[in-house]
């Protein structure tokens, strides 16, 4: 390990920030101003102003008032792409400062965040190349008289909801897509992590992109969230968060029958057979929910292993886990950081205990770390768990993993499947028909194999089953955010109906 590496200083007083419509960051006024502290240590990093719904219908109307103009919509996809394209060298160019402010406000360690902030840039120079090259079809078989088209439209105004554990990438892994279709945007990030948010909205305005087309309104999920997901004037909501959010805006979004994209939660499985590269295995299964102190909704938190090796390989993840450097977000050296709000903080906390008193046995972690200032929790690993518990059946998100051993190929993807989610999975195996098998048979909108967390621009992502509806990022992202028409074109004169 090593202990050179340097560590960052905290501000030496919090950053304030406003709030961004129609092309201005507007000062916070008399708006209540959120005092974000860091969760890992304790003290206050950023002031984000509270805005209302009033403020939110001012930022749908611009955002409204963009699309109607065609300002953006009507532009060709290759200047578009120049847009988008600049905004990528912004992101190049501030991307310490952009990893600094999601570090203090998320808990994530400095070298996570820089590493999240550099894939975003490629997200950018992806959707560029998307807003050249998307098209619709062409019919020319309906006969000499007739041709077809269909052509794909920008959907709208789109609002963009997104939750605490990747503000600033899974920001990402929608805007550029959505800009790419010709939309415009309302974001709403959550109420504790909005910096880099208003951030990225600075970046794009400076690349050229016209006014009212991105616009940042930070607020509360209750007051602004509620008004954006009830709002008549947006056309389609992509929503990041929990089920039970997920669900409770199912209803808002009728007022108009808005289109939802909707990503949720996870309970993820990692299977593991005897035949896997156990040692390359044990350190992905490791990574797969340690890595953002398991606040990820791909978290890999419910690890199925071949009975056979169940108790050797437990013990192997539980020796990666000691390893693994938890502490001081800023300081370089760490993998591992804070547990984000003090709310999720509890959550896990209360699940370790109710895993416990349900009678699964603790093997490894499982207690709060001081570090004598911010919140940690330890990497735990439960064994002796039964799929009736609700550390087996619930979304912790948090670092906690479950073991429960199979004996065949059909009862490892019967336990996998045994859950209302399907958002992600693994399966490590060096046999080509398990791993094709499983790989085809388990519910899941994205799978690993022999791997865990990988991503990028261009596969898509999303979830089966509660996990959600549609698809963000790749091709696929960029076609969500359109909608088709089909245009029927008569050549020559029609036979006329009326002789
Ligand atoms: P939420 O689903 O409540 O928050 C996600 C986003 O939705 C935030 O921007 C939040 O705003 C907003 N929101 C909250 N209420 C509403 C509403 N009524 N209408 C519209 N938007 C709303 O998640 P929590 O922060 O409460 O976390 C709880 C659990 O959710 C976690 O323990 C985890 O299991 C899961 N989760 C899953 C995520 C995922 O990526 N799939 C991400 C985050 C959480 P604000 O925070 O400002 O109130």
């Amino acid at each position: 390990m090593d202990q050179s590496a340097t560590r960052l200083s905290l501000p030496e007083s919090p950053r304030e920030f406003g709030y961004f419509v129609d092309g201005e960051m507007r000062p916070a006024g008399d708006r209540e101003l959120y005092e974000r502290a860091s969760p890992g240590h304790g003290v206050p990093v950023t002031r984000i102003p509270m805005c209302s719904a009033e403020d939110l219908d001012a930022a749908v109307k611009a955002a409204r008032q963009a699309f109607d103009d065609r300002r953006w919509s009507g532009l060709s996809g290759a200047d578009r792409a120049a847009v988008l394209l600049k905004t990528a060298e912004g992101i190049r160019a501030r991307a310490e400062e952009i990893a600094y402010w999601e570090t203090l406000e998320s808990g994530k360690p400095i070298s996570q965040a820089r590493a999240e902030v550099g894939g975003t840039v490629g997200m950018f120079e992806y959707a560029a190349g998307q807003a050249r090259s998307l098209h619709g079809d062409s019919f020319n078989n309906l006969g000499d008289g007739m041709m077809g088209l269909v052509t794909r439209e920008p959907i709208g105004v789109v609002g963009v909801i997104t939750p605490w554990n990747f503000p600033f990438l899974i920001l990402c892994e929608r805007v550029p897509y959505v800009l790419a279709a010709g939309c415009t945007i309302v974001a709403k990030p959550s109420e504790f992590t909005s910096a880099t948010s208003l951030i990225l909205a600075e970046i794009l305005q400076e690349a050229g992109l016209p006014d009212g087309v991105m616009n940042v309104v930070p607020g509360t999920g209750p007051v602004v969230g509620q008004a954006m997901a009830e709002h008549a004037q947006i056309d389609m909501l992509s929503f990041t968060g929990s089920t039970r959010t997920g669900r409770g805006l199912l209803t808002a979004a009728g007022s108009n029958f808005k289109k939802l994209g909707l990503e949720l939660g996870g309970k993820n499985p990692q299977i593991v057979f005897a035949d896997a590269d156990l040692e390359d295995a044990a350190d992905g299964v490791a990574f797969g929910i340690g890595f953002n102190t398991g606040q990820c909704c791909v978290s890999g938190s419910r690890l199925i292993v071949e009975r056979s090796v169940a108790d050797s390989f437990a013990e192997m993840v539980a020796e990666k886990f000691k390893k693994i450097r938890v502490g001081d977000p800023l300081d370089e050296a760490m993998q591992v950081g804070a547990i984000t709000t003090d709310a999720q903080n509890s959550t896990i906390m209360g699940y370790i205990a109710q895993g416990q008193a349900d009678g699964a046995a603790l093997l490894y972690g499982g207690e709060q770390l001081d570090f004598g200032r911010g919140q940690y929790i330890a990497p735990t690993l439960f064994g002796g768990v039964t799929s009736d518990m609700s550390i087996a059946r619930e979304e912790i998100f948090g670092p906690v993993l479950t073991v429960m051993p199979f004996d065949t190929v059909d009862e490892a993807i019967a336990i996998a499947n045994d859950t209302d989610y399907g958002l992600a999975a693994s399966v490590w195996t060096k046999n080509i028909d398990t791993a094709l098998m499983v790989t085809r048979r388990v519910q899941a909108g994205r799978f690993w194999v022999n791997t865990t967390l990988a991503g990028g621009p261009e596969l898509p992502i999303g979830g089966f089953k509660q996990s959600g509806w549609g698809r963000e990022a790749g091709k696929y992202g960029v076609e969500e955010y359109t909608q088709i028409k089909s245009v029927h074109i008569e050549i020559g004169k029609r036979s006329p109906w009326i002789e």
